[in-house]
């Protein structure tokens, strides 16, 4: 009966879920770790703006190195830090060595990912405050990376947040724009400087003409609302003649640069600005 089958079922899937929840527990018990053990670092990718074809900053990504394991993707890592609330010390630590690495370079933005979380928890703009001012970085150079999720619960006090950021002179960014729960009414709730469309549209304009017509779309919502427009995931000259066609204002992607470790950066600003002088 049910009660057979029902055990009969554990029998399969129990011993792949436990092994699943001790991995996770394991990793969980390292990421508590981390911090403290140094084993974070922060990767650099460059973002290029379409009409002069200048490097105007780079986007901050959070690297982890665990000891036995090796490099750990954020996909993985991230969510465990989201649900323990781990991410909160974690994103200030990338906030404030971002804010403090981006200071020295020339005057370009240093874009930054905010996790819905760090929204949540308290002192979020006392904390931008202080990256700013310790690092000596003018607020205008720091941009702000959100994803539709932040907004998603408690929207009120969010936007409140936001207007508060926006306040200090930062500008910000809706990250990963058209997949999840996209809403047009975030548009018209929040004043966002920038949004990135995300890189799963990018990445499959050749085959799919409704990734073409998202694209397009976004493109030009963007041009109506007097909102910059990055394309995400841009790899190919194919890919980059597209979304210049398509009016986008920016792209990010491997085609202008991987994200690179801090001592690669002044090399890759002088790669990009002899491109500029080329074009
Ligand atoms: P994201 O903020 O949308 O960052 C862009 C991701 O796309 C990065 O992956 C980047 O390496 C990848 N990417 C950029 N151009 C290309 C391309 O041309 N082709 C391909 N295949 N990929 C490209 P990464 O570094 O693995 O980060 C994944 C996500 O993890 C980020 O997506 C962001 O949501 C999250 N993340 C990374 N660092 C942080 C952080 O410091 N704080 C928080 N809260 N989230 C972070
Ligand atoms: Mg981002
Ligand atoms: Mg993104
Ligand atoms: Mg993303």
């Amino acid at each position: 009966g049910a009660k057979a089958k029902g055990r009969g079922a554990y029998q399969i899937f129990e011993p792949a879920m436990e092994e699943e929840a001790r991995a996770r527990h394991a990793l969980e018990a390292d990421l508590r770790g981390a911090l403290e053990a140094r084993e974070f670092h922060l990767m650099f990718q460059p973002q290029v703006r379409l009409d002069t074809s200048e490097l105007t900053g780079f986007e901050a990504l959070l690297r982890w190195k665990h000891p036995s394991r090796g490099m750990v993707s954020p996909a993985e890592f991230i969510p465990i830090a989201e649900e323990t609330g781990l991410i909160v010390p974690i994103g200030e630590w990338v906030l404030r060595t971002a804010c403090a690495t981006a200071a020295s370079w020339p005057d370009m933005t240093i874009a930054v990912n905010l996790s819905p979380v760090q929204f949540r928890a308290r002192g979020l703009v006392a904390m931008v405050t202080s990256a700013l001012a310790e690092a000596g970085l003018a607020p205008h150079r720091l941009e702000l990376e959100v994803t539709e999720t932040a907004l998603l619960d408690d929207s009120e006090a969010t936007i409140e947040i936001l207007h508060q950021l926006r306040a200090l002179g930062v500008r910000v960014s809706l990250d990963d724009f058209g997949v999840g729960y996209s809403s047009l009414s975030y548009l018209r709730k929040f004043p966002f400087d920038r949004i990135k469309i995300d890189r799963s549209f990018v990445g499959t304009l050749g085959e799919s003409p409704e990734s073409v017509a998202i694209v397009r779309t976004i493109a030009s919502l963007g041009s109506v609302l007097g909102v910059e427009t990055t394309a995400e995931g841009v790899e190919t000259a194919d890919q980059l003649d597209f979304v210049r066609e398509c009016g986008c204002t920016a792209v990010q992607g491997f085609y202008f640069g991987k994200p690179c470790p801090t001592a690669e950066v002044g090399r890759v600003i002088e790669k990009l600005s002899a491109v500029r002088r080329v074009a």
